[in-house]
């Protein structure tokens, strides 16, 4: 297969997988909300979460995305070194993404800050956004897509603590920022927290923790029970779906890190809502390719 083929190949992978990514959740997330349900008492979330199950029953029922704002598309990649087709990979995203803006249909929502024009497509300056890891030796191309919507990413915040502060600053710090803004992003949330030596790093790695398969942790143990510690402290906050009092702000927390400088500690928070539209789909060096966030779907 040529450039040129692969390229028109992608797109089209990857504009129909972008159509149902906008649809229907991944399966983690739906089982994971079905768990939330069942820890909510009250009437009022009952009925909230038969609202979201109904609402995401009839997004597939009537071919429309689950929610009014599609986001803009970032897609996160773990390309192998050996992957053939690297070149042809950041126009097929392009091009898959002004597509799908029109056969999803997707909301027209991406904006040039200084031409204050909508640009019809969600194409823009350096949007779709890509994030590329290498991966020696390999020849997949890992891509993870995700629907940034405006609410999810209204609370997201980072910043960077002197060692004096403590590292329960970063206790205080997560909490804040969920119970401040976090109820803009339509909870239960997945909260991905980043601790790093500096604000872009710590930011990003928040970024990578909220997009891992629910039902991951962290590799340290230390790391995984402070994902365990933070989960049941903002459960206690008495917020639950939408906002309104309950026993589920969250689905997960999910802790990334790096090592830190020894005069820094950072942290990053972002937060994914309760339709949390990220899709894992692996292309193989002849563009076969897997689905891993859905069970028996074909494109
Ligand atoms: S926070 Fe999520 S579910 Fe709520 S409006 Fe935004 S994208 Fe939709």
């Amino acid at each position: 297969m040529n450039h040129q083929q692969a390229q028109s190949k992608m797109t089209d992978v990857m504009e129909k997988f972008l159509n149902l990514s906008s649809k229907k959740l991944p399966d983690d997330v739906y089982d994971k909300l079905k768990e939330c349900r069942d820890a909510e008492t009250s009437e009022m979330q009952k009925v909230i979460y038969d609202t979201y199950f109904d609402n995401l029953n009839k997004a597939l029922e009537l071919d429309r995305p689950c929610c009014q704002d599609t986001g803009l598309l970032h897609f996160y990649m773990k390309c192998g070194s050996e992957f053939p087709y690297m070149a042809v990979v950041e126009q097929a995203l392009h091009d898959a993404t002004a597509k799908s803006t029109y056969s999803a249909p997707l909301r027209q929502n991406t904006v040039n800050y200084f031409e204050e024009r909508n640009t019809g497509d969600n194409t823009g300056e350096r949007m779709p956004w890509l994030h590329w890891d290498i991966v020696p030796g390999s020849s997949d191309l890992e891509i993870c897509a995700y629907f940034a919507g405006g609410g999810c990413c209204l609370p997201g915040c980072a910043r960077v603590f002197t060692p004096s502060d403590g590292y329960a600053a970063i206790i205080k710090y997560v909490f804040d920022a969920v119970a401040g803004l976090g109820i803009n992003a339509c909870p239960p949330l997945i909260v991905g927290v980043g601790l790093g030596h500096n604000m872009e790093n710590a930011a990003v790695l928040s970024k990578m923790a909220y997009l891992r398969p629910l039902g991951t942790h962290h590799p340290h143990p230390k790391g995984k029970k402070l994902e365990q510690d933070l989960l049941a402290g903002l459960n206690k906050l008495g917020i639950g779906a939408q906002g309104i009092p309950g026993n589920r702000v969250a689905m997960a927390v999910h802790v990334e890190s790096s090592a830190r400088h020894t005069a820094t500690i950072a942290v990053g928070v972002n937060v994914a809502c309760y339709a949390h539209r990220r899709g894992f789909i692996t292309f193989h060096n002849d563009l076969s390719y897997d689905i891993k966030s859905f069970k028996g779907v074909t494109l």
